[in-house]
């Protein structure tokens, strides 16, 4: 110890007094880090607990801000202590990880398919049947068919060890990385589990959800889905599990397997579920006799379409475990359960015409024009037919009466011809072969299923179509170019590219005027009067101002929306070295894969988009991130959309910039979907009473700052 002495600690302390002092330090970081495992096993359990009242029971105790801001907590000290990372943490909830290939996965139990039937006879005589094999009268439990995807998940000591699809039953694919993003399916279980079972149920896409997520595929040009059910199943194969975590898919679980489980009905099971806590079905009734089941069978026909998801019908099980066993199963399905299955709502409707139409992406989507009629609740006149395998399958003549259905589904859809109508001379009815709208000869892609134009820079929709995307809100928004004056524009031959809309002179646009109609035959007009003049030609002007990445997002790159333009923006900095990119540079980039990159890399090949693009940075439009924009200062805010109103210390936009550094994402009207405003003086009266009544935090402009700060603890 001399030279220790000697060297270091001799200069405050004399021999052998530098021992407590080593000592103490080690204490001292020993209970340091003792106290962050402590502290992290807290919010692990908090937040455990604070996901369950919310998905679950539905109880919001804490405000969403809140809860990210404990999970924020969570991840950086996750990020720092590495090794006291609680297995099941709920931190995995966003996702990250990348899965190439789902490995093929036996069920420990096979996943048998119930039986079924879309008649009430057949309800009838399976009970006869069931009576007969009982002594006893037995009891059923009716609940809710959900249309979803059947999904297997295991449970080990409390957490959430698999998860597989259903597959063919005895094998399925293993998922697990994708499931553990869905919120309302627990990772970590309350106590009195067992310590190993099965739990299953069904994986589905709520209507809103799918809304928008169809929106956001149209409006980067790729194709929707056609339901919500075909969207969850996309979703769960998704390789990128940060995808999944953004889809908001859902659950409900109604059924577990296990060894000596700790109830002996299925009512009893639900039970126990939710207090492990699971998301079960909040529709399930007890029924003592076969009227009682009609009861609600009816019931839930009628009432179906006020659901938030997609059901297609009612299961009835048997509901005491002995006799179920005692009933068995036969080589597909238990003899104990028994779905009916509701007759979609369908109607009979002749087909007027076809539309097809042309998007800005050139991807032509044939419309049938039908004669309206009433379908559930809702009047019915057009029916997409998706792309030509509907006509192809159907083979649809002209006139053809045609079946619409609306199952739960949101768009109508046609699920056959009555042949019995057709007229003996019709023509069967073609895909158009040229673009009805430029007369150039449609592209059929081998990887896509649709037909489109090439006429990318005469074609006038994808033309007028590329122009009212550039001034949308989330990319150059300038919304004083809305309301038909670029058809106006593009119709008097004055804009043609999104540059053209920076060479727009007061003299050539004042008094131009254009009569339309809008879709209920209603005539508008659209004029150019002085003032609209003056406002849109400033609206342009600040355009200018528009960071890189929405810059980059107008461009209308298929496949690259609004998160992909902003992560090449970041990514590249600037639009040469993202121009002169190879694909495999751009797949370096977070979301980027094959499809996007190819697309990216045909675009910048082009002479015209390169030309355009030349005259837009002439004109000032930014072509490269804003200095201060280069670098992300923190991911504090990353995930939380933020309405920012009223007057601060520093100017509305760089505001807004603070909050983009910080990872957040602005947002200008206030929803529900979000996390908090920051409200200067004079925040809008109207704005404020929407935040209140929603719940959503206001925080102050000090509040904000001291969140930033936060993060450097
Ligand atoms: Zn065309």
């Amino acid at each position: 110890m001399k030279a220790f002495n000697n060297n270091y600690i001799i200069f405050f302390c004399s021999e052998k007094e530098w021992i407590p002092f080593f000592y103490l330090f080690f204490i001292t970081f020993a209970f340091h880090n003792n106290s962050m495992l402590t502290r992290i096993k807290e919010l692990t359990e908090l937040l455990h607990q604070h996901n369950y009242n919310y998905y679950v029971l539905d109880n919001h105790i804490i405000s969403d801000s809140e809860f990210d801001k404990l999970l924020e907590e969570l991840a950086y000290l996750e990020k720092e202590y590495p090794q006291y990372i609680q297995q099941g943490s709920p931190t995995q909830r966003v996702g990250g990880e990348v899965t190439k290939n789902f490995a093929t996965v036996q069920h420990i139990f096979p996943m048998l398919s119930l039986g079924n039937t879309y008649s009430f006879e057949e309800i009838e005589e399976f009970d006869r049947r069931v009576q007969n094999a009982m002594l006893q009268k037995p009891e059923y439990v009716c609940e809710l068919k959900y249309d979803g995807v059947a999904i297997s998940l295991i449970y080990e000591n409390g957490k959430l060890l698999r998860a597989v699809t259903r597959g063919d039953g005895i094998q399925g694919d293993d998922v697990t990385q994708n499931v553990k993003t869905i919120r309302t399916i627990p990772l970590k279980l309350f106590r009195d589990y067992p310590h190993f079972f099965e739990v299953r149920g069904e994986i589905l896409l709520p209507h809103k959800a799918f809304e928008k997520l169809n929106a956001e595929r149209e409006d980067i040009g790729e194709q929707p889905f056609a339901n919500p059910r075909n969207a969850a199943s996309g979703s769960l194969k998704l390789q990128n599990s940060t995808e999944v975590a953004n889809r908001s898919l859902d659950c409900r679980l109604y059924m577990a397997l296990g060894n000596k489980l700790p109830f002996i009905t299925h009512l009893e099971s639900f039970t126990k579920l939710k207090e492990w806590g699971f998301k079960t079905p909040e529709t399930v009734q007890k029924c003592n006799s076969i009227e009682e089941i009609r009861a609600f069978i009816n019931h839930w026909d009628m009432e179906r379409e006020k659901l938030p998801f997609d059901i297609d019908g009612v299961v009835i099980k048997v509901n005491d475990f002995a006799q179920q066993q005692q009933l068995g199963t036969t080589a597909k399905s238990p003899r104990w359960a028994i779905a009916y299955k509701f007759k979609a709502k369908q109607v009979l409707t002749p087909l007027l015409s076809i539309d097809f139409q042309v998007g800005r992406t050139g991807v032509v989507t044939p419309v049938a024009n039908l004669r309206p009629v009433l379908l559930a609740g809702t009047m019915v006149k057009r029916a997409s037919l998706h792309n030509n395998d509907i006509i192809q399958q159907f083979d649809i003549h002209e006139n053809d009466y045609l079946y619409v259905e609306k199952g739960g589904e949101i768009i109508p859809k046609i699920v056959g011809v009555e042949l019995s109508n057709r007229l003996p001379n019709a023509k069967k009815v073609a895909f158009v072969s040229q673009c009805p709208y430029c007369q150039t000869l449609l592209i059929k892609k081998e990887e896509e299923v649709g037909y489109y134009c090439p006429n990318e820079w005469n074609c006038p929709p994808q033309v007028k179509g590329k122009l009212e995307h550039f001034i949308s809100r989330k990319a150059m928004n300038i919304d004083s170019l809305g309301e038909g004056k670029i058809e106006l524009l593009y119709d008097k031959g004055l804009v043609k590219t999104s540059a053209d809309f920076y060479s727009l002179k007061p003299e050539n646009i004042l008094g131009l005027e254009k009569r339309t109609a809008d879709e209920a035959q209603n005539e508008r007009i659209v004029s150019f009067r002085e003032k609209t003049t003056e406002n849109m030609l400033a609206g342009i002007k600040q355009s200018k101002n528009v960071p890189f990445e929405r810059v980059l997002f107008a461009m209308g790159i298929r496949y690259v929306g609004e998160t992909t333009a902003k992560k090449l923006a970041r990514y590249f900095k600037n639009i040469d070295t993202l121009a002169n990119a190879t694909k495999n540079e751009l797949k370096e980039v977070d979301d980027v894969g094959e499809m996007v990159a190819e697309s990216i890399v045909q675009f910048f090949n082009t002479v015209e988009n390169l030309e355009n693009i030349v005259k837009l940075y002439k004109v000032g439009v930014k072509m490269e991130l804003d200095a201060e924009n280069q670098t992300l200062i923190s991911n504090v805010l990353e995930g939380k959309s933020v309405v920012v109103s009223g007057v601060f210390s520093i100017p509305r936009d760089v505001m807004k910039q603070k909050i983009e550094q910080h990872g957040g994402k602005n947002v200008s009207a206030i929803s529900r979907n979000i996390d908090f405003v920051i409200a200067g003086e004079n925040m809008g009266p109207e704005k404020r009473k929407k935040a209140e009544k929603l719940s959503i935090p206001i925080l102050s402009e000090t509040e904000l700052e001291k969140m930033i700060f936060s993060l450097n603890y």
